[in-house]
């Protein structure tokens, strides 16, 4: 089979590997969409020496499929169940752990694509345990989206007390926040997106239907101001990492609301107006990915509502373009790049 391998210095190559047999407890999944995320970015601009040390290890951690072969004392999945792979790995024994929180494990979190082989090959190993079912109803290009972003935005909007009509805005309109916009309209928030990248916020125009505002030519605040007849909006999603989004994210927060900071990689420090928190009587909260228990508060939620999650993928290619499809999503002019297999 083929698998993807980082080779430091923004470069990847594709190699050739013996297919994965799976042990006791283990599954191997014939892989059909697997998505291309902006943590794999980070891993992609490494220095070859960092990609040395990997030893051949296969990138990727958005991974859905088909159980192709299953190892002893394994109850679920079966042969042929569509699947969706929780990313992150833990003991398995740990409190957090226990309660579908892997990525919190007391003994220390891996992940696919970082600790061991991960989706961005023909097949891949993994531990049943961490096996999501992906019903009929839920596209695969759809599941390696809840594999990691939009499971991401919808655990961070979940934080946010219903206010079906009322205002979320959400800054940082890539595969996260454009997920997070989404949804959030579809529990019933009026969306506002903001974004300075141009092709970002083409797409989220085309995709989202609602206002969104270029912050390279306008300024949010007062768009915002403009928008909700100065009262301000009720829920903030920060996807950016911006510093300047992040202060925006209380500017414009009205009074009793909820922000929640999901975009990292920026400056260490947050800085927000403190009398913008104390006078408003903000609720200020953070997220950082999701329970497996929140994926199939999503999926069940999916089911019943039609959020065009599809339309975030701008980009589907083959696993042998994989130096194309890296570098392409490494430009930024992109939605959603995902490697995709024949269904
Ligand atoms: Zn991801
Ligand atoms: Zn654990």
């Amino acid at each position: 089979m083929k698998g993807v391998v980082y080779l430091g210095d923004s470069e990847v190559e594709v190699r050739e590997f013996p297919q994965p047999e799976p042990g006791p407890g283990q599954i191997v999944i014939e892989s059909k969409v697997a998505g291309l995320c902006g943590s794999d970015l980070h891993k992609y601009h490494c220095s070859r020496a960092w990609a040395q040390e990997r030893n051949g290890m296969i990138s990727g951690h958005e991974p859905t499929g088909i159980v192709a072969a299953v190892g002893p004392h394994v109850e679920w999945p079966s042969i042929g169940d569509r699947v969706c792979v929780y990313h992150r790995l833990g003991c398995g024994h740990c409190a957090p752990c226990r309660s579908g929180y892997a990525a919190f494990c007391d003994v220390g979190s891996g992940a696919f694509g970082r600790t061991q082989d991960g989706s961005h090959a023909d097949y891949m190993l993994a531990d049943a345990r961490y096996c999501l079912p992906l019903p009929e109803e839920v596209s695969f290009a759809v599941g390696t989206q809840l594999a990691c972003t939009a499971g991401t935005s919808f655990a961070a909007l979940c934080k946010i007390p219903s206010h079906s009509g009322d205002t979320l805005v959400v800054f940082g309109l890539g595969p996260v926040g454009l997920s997070g916009l989404l949804l959030g309209m579809g529990m019933g928030y009026r969306g506002i997106g903001v974004d300075t990248h141009p092709y970002r916020v083409e797409q989220a125009r085309k995709v989202g239907k609602g206002l969104v505002i270029d912050a390279a030519k306008d300024n949010p605040i007062e768009a915002i101001r403009d928008a909700t007849g100065g009262k301000g909006v009720g829920g903030v999603l920060e996807c950016s990492g911006n510093p300047d989004a992040q202060r925006q994210a209380a500017t414009v927060a009205s009074r009793g609301a909820t922000i929640v900071y999901v975009g990292g990689g920026g400056s260490p420090d947050l800085s927000v107006d403190f009398a913008d928190v104390l006078q408003k009587d903000l609720t200020i909260r953070s997220n950082s990915v999701f329970s497996m228990a929140s994926y199939s508060d999503e999926v069940e939620f999916l089911l019943r509502h039609p959020i065009p999650l599809d339309e975030i993928i701008t980009h589907r290619f083959k696993l042998e373009q994989a130096v194309e499809a890296f570098s392409l999503f490494d430009s930024g002019a992109s939605g959603k790049v995902i490697f995709e297999w024949e269904q």
